[in-house]
């Protein structure tokens, strides 16, 4: 080789999942994540406190999980692998199909969605899931709703049995729009996926930390 130069080739391989995956669980454990939730939805409660009084109607729009239900307990068993299918053992650390997990109804809330969530009643607002979970989960959702201090919501809406969508929002944003359709002014809406959050239909968006899993 000419000079001896070392030639190592140039490679274009993406970040390595396995450093994402470690630099994920550090952020959950050290605080970090805490703080970002503490951090957007303290924004988002001070906007809808501001903005409730002013418009006849006002709504608030919520996704589930991992904006009012934390599943860190499963993406942490799971090593973030996010296999829908398959049992979920009442064990630690056995992987659990996350369908499995839902109809558990056992998922925590999300303390700081919690105080905004009840905030918002507080202050009058209507308040609305939408959810990429399926209406054939609908029972356990409505059960673990209950069970964590999310009750006395205007609606809950769940993906229909048998569609599908490329992207979330080709879900939610129709959602949105048809609660608008009803007289309901939507002041903020809050997810932990961008795809909660696009295709209109809110004065203002507020997206939640989550570097564990992407929903198109
Ligand atoms: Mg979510």
């Amino acid at each position: 080789m000419p000079g001896g130069a070392s030639a190592e080739p140039a490679l274009h391989q993406p970040a390595n999942v396995g450093d994402a995956k470690n630099a994920a669980t550090r952020y959950h454990d050290d605080g970090g994540y805490g703080r970002d939730i503490d951090a957007v939805t303290k924004a988002a409660g001070r906007w809808i406190a501001r903005r409730a009084g002013e418009v006849a109607r006002p709504a608030m729009v919520f996704d589930i999980d991992d904006t009012a239900l934390s599943n860190w307990q499963v993406i942490e068993d799971d090593d973030y692998g996010r296999i829908i299918g398959g049992p979920c053992p009442a064990l630690p650390e056995r992987a659990c199909g996350w369908a499995a997990w839902d109809l558990r109804a056992g998922t925590p809330a999300i303390v700081q969605t919690l105080a905004l969530y009840r905030e918002a009643k507080r202050l009058g607002i209507a308040v609305f899931f939408i959810t990429g979970r399926g209406e054939s989960q609908r029972g356990a959702t409505v059960r673990n709703l209950a069970a964590t201090g999310f009750g006395g919501y205007d609606g809950l809406a769940m993906v229909p049995r048998g569609a599908h969508f490329a992207s979330a929002a080709d879900f939610k944003a129709p959602q949105r729009a048809a609660i608008e359709a009803k007289g309901f002014r939507i002041i903020a809406n809050i997810g932990d996926q961008p795809s909660d959050l696009a295709g209109g239909h809110a004065e203002r968006r507020f997206l939640l930390p989550n570097p564990f899993y992407r929903i198109p």
